[in-house]
């Protein structure tokens, strides 16, 4: 697929809760990184060793061990709670009715920028993902998305350009042209993830991604390249152009169990 490297970002234990169909258990995580080390002395500078973590407000300080504990190159920070509530989770979908929409999405998004401040993450993933079963609020969330936007701005860290969502009830990339347009206005740098969850979905519909990059304004994205020392990748800038051949495109997307 002319893909420049692949970060392999398997779900980090989820804490408090152990659900096997989210997440690998405590137990696994030592094999996980060794696997995926073993993987990347075979591919230098090209595999990885990433992995997607919950951003909950009561578990920061266990995940940040975990995080500081483990040589990952890069951490995708995701919020796929609200309180105990796994809003994108299909067995979960009921609660929906329970709620008022436009309270989800403002409460989701109060998350994701806490997950951005907190300083855990190099990438925030799929950014509007309280989208993912089609709920819409019943406004634009002007001041609340422009707050957001503020603070992910601020907070250094990136934002991928995920494409599951296409393939989910909303039909959509995370995050959306309009989100993406707020993300560029404010300087934010975008990555490449395709949130796979088999192998046949590495670098799905990258085309597509970048097409949406660029029409948000975007021509350049950022790669990952790993550190000898342990410490964190260092982000590059590359130019967008070069991606739109199909080459040089970045992937650090999940892989592993699923997470519908
Ligand atoms: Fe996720």
């Amino acid at each position: 697929m002319g893909l420049a490297g692949i970060g392999v970002a398997d779900h980090l234990p989820l804490l408090p809760d152990r659900d096997p169909v989210l997440s690998m258990n405590l137990s696994e995580l030592g094999d996980y990184v060794t696997e995926v080390q073993e993987l990347k002395d075979r591919f230098p500078n090209y595999v990885l060793l990433g992995v997607e973590a919950d951003y909950r407000p009561q578990t920061v300080s266990e995940v940040r061990a975990l995080l500081e504990n483990n040589p990952f190159d890069y951490v995708i920070g995701s919020v796929h709670h609200l309180g105990n509530w796994g809003f994108d989770d299909p067995r979960q979908m009921r609660a929906y009715a329970d709620r008022k929409i436009d309270d989800v999405w403002i409460e989701y998004f109060e998350l994701v920028g806490e997950a951005a401040e907190s300083g855990l993450f190099t990438v925030l993933g799929h950014l509007d993902l309280v989208k993912k079963f089609g709920y819409r609020p019943t406004r634009t969330l002007e001041a609340e998305l422009d707050r957001l936007v503020e603070r992910v701005a601020r907070a250094g860290v990136l934002v991928e350009v995920n494409t599951a969502g296409l393939h989910k009830p909303v039909g959509e990339a995370y995050p959306s042209l309009d989100i993406l347009q707020r993300l560029r206005a404010a300087k934010v740098t975008i990555t490449f993830g395709s949130d796979a969850h088999r192998p046949q979905e590495v670098g799905r519909d990258f085309d597509h991604a970048v097409a949406l990059a660029r029409s948000a304004g975007y021509d350049e994205f950022a790669t990952l390249v790993a550190q000898k020392n342990g410490r964190r990748a260092l982000v590059r800038s590359e130019p967008l152009r070069a991606a739109t051949s199909g080459r040089n495109l970045g992937d650090s997307s999940s892989g592993g169990r699923a997470r519908q």
